[in-house]
């Protein structure tokens, strides 16, 4: 057994210079990195917590009509939030598809953007090759069990993808991060936040050494009329989804002004379907114009031995949430 230590943090300047100690990370709630020790996957000398830091845990609007989530608060609570509810739907239906009660109850928003892929070869110790958890090791998931891996943005080194819920909505609803570390505060564009895997699958996030997230910020409401969260998963609560779309418009009649989607398990990161969006984007909304786009959307798709299903899979989901965005509950792929 490994030995820890604990340090409670009280404010963020606290935090950021207490996680600078050698083998030193911060913890939240917990529900994926205690997993992740318990593997011996993650094996930090010190844990920082953060939870105790006051200003993290609120939902507040913004001068410019947007939304700032905290990063401690709860997946649950952010759900739940009467504003989240009826300004971002789609947020609050990513979230509640995520985990289970209990787990949100504990997540937060900032673990959330942290979780770790759920491959099982990174879980299980047992396996020596991966490159995510032993850089330079190798991929057991190239020629191994890869059902539930990447179709887009793969690399010879990994090709696991993100399992989170509340980050293919908040792509789509093009979101920033906004972290304080050891240079001060800056913001970081939704897209650039999770990284493809490239040559550093070990390296999830555009974070640098010491970062702390302190909160989401959401840009004002444009699509709160007309959104759907889609998660097509093995079974139907408690699972990570094989498939996801996040579908925002906003329409004018039977038009489409701004089309946006985002596809999640895809990729590394959540996949925004932007040669779709751009097809739908100013056009009348018929379904063959929709079929079309979640075709080209798929175009590029590199599926491996086991999840060629994914493809068509995808497809027929962004049919589907796109129709269900915009109200033709009736319309299926
Ligand atoms: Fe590890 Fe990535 Fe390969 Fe899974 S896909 S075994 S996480 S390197």
């Amino acid at each position: 057994m490994d030995a820890i230590s604990y340090e409670r943090a009280g404010d963020v300047a606290g935090a950021v210079r207490a996680v600078q100690q050698p083998g030193a990370m911060f913890i939240g709630g917990g529900t994926n990195l205690l997993d992740l020790m318990k593997g011996g996957v993650a094996r930090p000398m010190r844990l920082i917590d953060i939870t105790h830091i006051s200003g993290l845990d609120t939902v507040t609007t913004l001068p410019n009509g947007g939304l700032r989530i905290g990063a401690l608060v709860r997946n649950s609570d952010a759900a739940n939030h009467s504003l989240v509810r009826e300004q971002y739907p789609l947020l609050s239906q990513a979230l509640l598809a995520g985990a289970s009660p209990q787990l949100r109850n504990m997540a937060t928003v900032g673990g959330n953007l942290m979780q770790r892929t759920r491959c099982g070869y990174f879980y299980d110790t047992a396996f020596t090759q991966c490159n995510k958890r032993m850089p330079g090791s190798g991929c057991a998931a190239l020629e191994g069990h890869n059902r539930m891996q990447a179709i887009f943005g793969a690399s010879p080194q990994c090709i696991a993808v993100n399992p989170s819920d509340m980050s293919v909505a908040l792509a789509a609803l093009d979101a920033v991060v906004r972290v304080t570390g050891p240079a001060g505060e800056r913001t970081i564009p939704f897209a650039e936040f999770h990284r493809l895997p490239g040559d550093r699958p070990d390296v999830d996030t555009s974070l640098q050494p010491g970062e702390l997230i302190t909160a989401v910020d959401l840009p004002p409401p444009l699509f709160s009329a007309n959104s759907h969260y889609l998660k097509v998963r093995d079974r139907a609560s408690y699972a990570f989804a094989l498939v996801s779309v996040a579908a925002a418009l906003q329409m004018d009649g039977n038009h489409v002004r701004v089309a946006r989607i985002a596809l999640g398990c895809v990729a590394h990161k959540p996949w925004r379907a932007s040669t779709a969006e751009q097809m739908l984007n100013g056009q009348p909304l018929t379904q063959t114009r929709l079929h079309n786009a979640a075709a080209a959307a798929l175009r590029d798709a590199r599926p491996q031995r086991d999840n060629r299903f994914k493809v068509q899979l995808a497809q027929r989901a962004i049919v589907r949430a796109v129709n269900q965005a915009a109200g033709r509950t009736g319309g299926v792929a």
